[in-house]
């Protein structure tokens, strides 16, 4: 049981049934992505603050009566969810802001805020009766369905670019998944997944064709807003690739906005690099997307044809807030200094947010009065070789205590300077 009302699609704005199998808009085809309507005046019935209140479950599923998943009894999953938002003022400090937080979505169980969706897209494969599953990643999307899958007994097809990081490919051998490394980019392995889905007709976990994984996602702003005891804050910052992350932060603000438990949706900051930044670009040139290279380093943004745009453009200009690109370089400094400060260790993708908010306070965006969260959306170890890129090896020495207070000394001298 659930609170679906319906499915809206977001080009031509029709009404559908909710139906398990209708992925994308019957009219559109697969550019009509749907959304998820619910009745909210049944829906407050049951989520209120005593709900929460008397709710011993701290996982995703805590939100299920705000969800699209029918039946709650399948739900041996993985523990998704309820990551920590922590507190961040050395951050803060260095950044020029009293009140930030990041929320850690690292330390979901396959290391990615992915994992949100991942768990949404077995069940729906499951309620449907379908054995395999399949998606196209830049490389979280397909470890996190990989390990999910694996987790319910379902078999996993993946696609992903050449380029995926060591440790995103090491994670899908682990979950025993069918790995395609597809010789081309995301949009490459992006068709091949679309052809061999429709040829073997697979649950297909592609993020912005299946609208319930935006619903998966949408749970982290409803932690954010429950760990703020529902003030929440003036901006939420989150990076950005097809646009389906995005789009579930605002789906989650808004929902709970629809239920009365928070009296304002937070403004939306969308960042993207310099390398590949499609909804940057668009937004400045006040035009439609257009097709971009994909050349930076963080990998899971690095996302030439965003497949959401349309979403993830609402939940900017809904919320008010606005669209930067952040310089690679950025993105690594960023990732040094997130973990020096705070000892949280992101993946480009996740730490390119840092860096979006430090340039937002530089050019005004941001007050230094404002509260920001910083949503930190895959971990540092994914992703080894730029973490080195970003701060350094170690010296490396003999066995020698003379030798090694010879190099503490002059550590000491080049730290005062
Ligand atoms: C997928 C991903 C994003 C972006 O999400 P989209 O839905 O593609 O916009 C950002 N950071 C990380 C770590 C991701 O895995
Ligand atoms: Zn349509």
């Amino acid at each position: 049981m659930n609170f679906v009302k319906n499915y809206q699609c977001t080009l031509c704005h029709k009404v559908f049934e909710a139906r398990a199998d209708l992925l994308t808009c019957p009219l559109c085809g697969e550019k009509g992505v749907l959304e998820i309507n619910y009745d909210y005046d049944k829906m407050k019935k049951i989520v209120s603050p005593t709900y929460f209140q008397n709710n011993s479950d701290y996982t995703m599923w805590r939100y299920l009566p705000m969800m699209s998943v029918e039946d709650t009894k399948l739900l041996p999953t993985l523990k998704i969810g309820w990551t920590p938002l922590y507190n961040t003022p050395h951050l803060g400090d260095i950044l020029g802001i009293k009140n930030l937080y990041v929320k850690d979505e690292g330390l979901n169980p396959t290391a990615s805020l992915k994992d949100r969706a991942s768990g949404v897209a077995v069940i729906k494969a499951m309620e449907i009766g379908q054995k395999v599953i399949a998606c196209a990643s830049t490389g979280n999307a397909a470890s996190s369905l990989a390990g999910n899958a694996a987790r319910m007994g379902l078999k996993s097809v993946i696609f992903v670019p050449k380029r995926a990081p060591l440790g995103k490919l090491a994670q899908l051998m682990v979950f025993g998944a069918t790995v395609i490394s597809v010789d081309g980019d995301y949009k490459d392995a992006f068709n091949l997944s679309k052809a061999a889905i429709d040829h073997y007709h697979w649950y297909n976990r592609n993020a912005a064709i299946n609208p319930h994984l935006v619903e998966g996602k949408k749970t982290v702003a409803l932690e954010i807003a429950e760990q703020m005891h529902f003030q929440v804050p003036d901006w939420v910052a989150v990076s950005v690739g097809d646009g389906c992350t995005i789009a579930g932060v605002y789906k989650g603000f808004f929902d709970f906005y629809q239920l009365g438990m928070i009296d304002k949706i937070p403004k939306i900051l969308g960042i993207q690099s310099t390398g590949c930044a499609p909804f940057v670009e668009a937004f400045k040139q006040k035009r439609y997307l257009q097709e971009v290279a994909e050349n930076t380093i963080a990998d899971s943004i690095s996302v030439g044809i965003p497949r959401n745009p349309q979403k993830a453009i609402n939940a900017v200009s809904k919320s008010q807030g606005t669209w930067i690109a952040v310089s690679d370089e950025a993105i690594l400094a960023a990732m040094k200094l997130l973990g020096k400060t705070e000892g949280i260790f992101g993946e480009p993708a996740g730490t390119a947010s840092v860096a979006g908010v430090k340039q937002a306070i530089q050019d005004g965006i941001i007050k230094s009065t404002d509260t920001v969260v910083i949503i930190m959306t895959g971990n540092g170890l994914k992703d080894p070789a730029n973490a080195v890129k970003a701060a350094g090896s170690p010296i490396i020495m003999k066995p020698n205590l003379q030798e090694f207070i010879q190099y503490m000394e002059k550590k000491d001298k080049e730290v005062s300077i």
